[in-house]
């Protein structure tokens, strides 16, 4: 599939003021990022900005804030850590409103290369309603805007979306351009054998994902709590396991689904169950392993079992293109990581193109030193699921078309 979208390659930026909606939204403790993927995966598009002389106004949120500016959701550390990342200042404008005398004073002193970084943009509370007058004051600041924040871009806020009503030079940077090629390479045009592997929590937020990747790929995996509902779905006991009770006609209509058009829907044939959750998530706790049609009433499954991770493996050997989103258990307790664990070494050791759908499993992968054996891993959790769900996302839509 190719992106239809005007790039970063098809500006002319020299002395034009450009603004860059990032995907800054970083992990922090107590003020310092504990993971900056995010702040490198954006670094190509905004060096190629300065390279090509444009005046770089860099916009992104970070976290939750619910009432407005609150230091700890500042973006402050993000300019500190890009400059050093750049090699080169980058100027915070830190205000409250976002864009007030600080961003405007910065931007007016701006010459060509230079790069100046917005406070957080859900300081303002139009910002996630995509509602004026923010989407206008920060298009106020630019000639032309670059959208970059996959992880942002399937929601239709003022920094994604509204500033396009006011900004008509639009373009995708790098980073979008990547995501989609090889998320929408995956799902439209896969080499076959193509493997989706689905886990995390609850059925009822992958619905979308797990009937569309049906429609396109050859085997669907489905492993971690999801997988509870399938399994009672199939008439088994699964005692005290995760279960959606209200999606189980779902899991029936999805079996069918899989069956009449000839793919094969893999489930866990073992499981890895203790007497309930770990309390903390990382206590250790006692586990045995059982076939899944031997769960005994009082017991909880939490990860697959050693039979499962064969399975898995196997399926994954046999692919072409494996897509993965969502853990295969309880991953934050190493008890309970060895089958999310045996999935992310299966797909280091393929050959064939392995996509990583953000999340959680991202997580799991950087976190086991799998990180370079992999093809892409997505910056965007919820993003790229929208995008295997075959949605268009209102960040991508809005960018005008070559
Ligand atoms: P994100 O939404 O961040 O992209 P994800 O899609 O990778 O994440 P989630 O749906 O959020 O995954 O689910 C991840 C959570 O599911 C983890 O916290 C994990 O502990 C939990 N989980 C996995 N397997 C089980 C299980 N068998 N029982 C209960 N919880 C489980």
């Amino acid at each position: 599939m190719k992106l239809n979208k005007v790039t970063v390659d098809d500006l002319n930026v020299k002395g034009k003021k450009v603004l860059v909606r990032c995907d800054f939204n970083v992990p922090l403790k107590d003020g310092v990022i504990t993971n900056d993927n995010r702040i490198t995966a954006a670094l190509p598009t905004i060096k190629k900005l300065i390279d090509d002389g444009g005046k770089v106004i860099l916009c992104s949120h970070l976290g939750k804030p619910k009432n407005g500016p609150e230091d700890k959701f500042s973006l402050a550390p993000v300019a500190v850590r890009l400059s050093e990342l750049l090699g080169k200042e980058v100027v915070f404008a830190n205000d409250d409103e976002v864009v007030g005398e600080n961003a405007k004073k910065a931007v007016a002193q701006m010459n060509d290369g230079d790069v100046v970084l917005l406070q957080n943009t859900r300081f303002r509370k139009e910002e996630t309603k995509n509602l004026e007058p923010f989407s206008s004051e920060l298009a106020s600041l630019a000639e032309v805007f670059v959208m970059d924040a996959f992880g942002s871009a399937h929601r239709a806020h003022c920094s994604t979306a509204g500033v396009t009503d006011h900004i008509k030079e639009t373009a995708v940077g790098y980073l979008m351009q990547k995501e989609i090629n090889y998320l929408g390479n995956a799902v439209e045009t896969p080499v076959r054998p193509f493997v989706a592997i689905l886990g995390g929590a609850k059925v009822a937020d992958k619905l979308n994902v797990i009937s569309n990747l049906l429609e396109k790929c050859d085997t669907l995996i489905i492993g971690g709590g999801m997988a509870y509902t399938f399994l009672k779905a199939q008439g088994k006991e699964v005692g005290l396991s995760l279960v959606d009770d209200s999606k189980i006609d779902y899991c029936k209509e999805m079996m069918d689904k899989a069956e009449k058009l000839g793919k094969k829907l893999l489930l866990p044939v073992d499981t890895t169950i203790a007497a309930g959750f770990p309390d903390p998530i990382d206590a250790p706790i006692d586990v045995k392993v059982v076939d899944t049609d031997k769960i005994p009433a009082d017991m909880e499954g939490l990860d697959i079992g050693t039979k499962t991770q064969e399975l898995f493996a196997d399926a994954v050997k046999s692919a072409k293109t494996v897509v993965w989103n969502g853990p295969m258990g309880v991953f934050e307790n190493p008890i309970l990581a060895k089958g999310t664990i045996s999935v992310a070494q299966a797909l280091a050791e393929t050959d064939a193109t392995t996509i990583i759908g953000g999340g959680d499993s991202a997580a799991a992968v950087i976190q086991l030193g799998f990180a370079d054996k992999m093809s892409h891993i997505s910056t965007g959790g919820g993003a790229s699921l929208e995008y295997l769900e075959g949605k268009t996302l209102p960040g991508i839509a809005v960018i005008a078309d070559k």
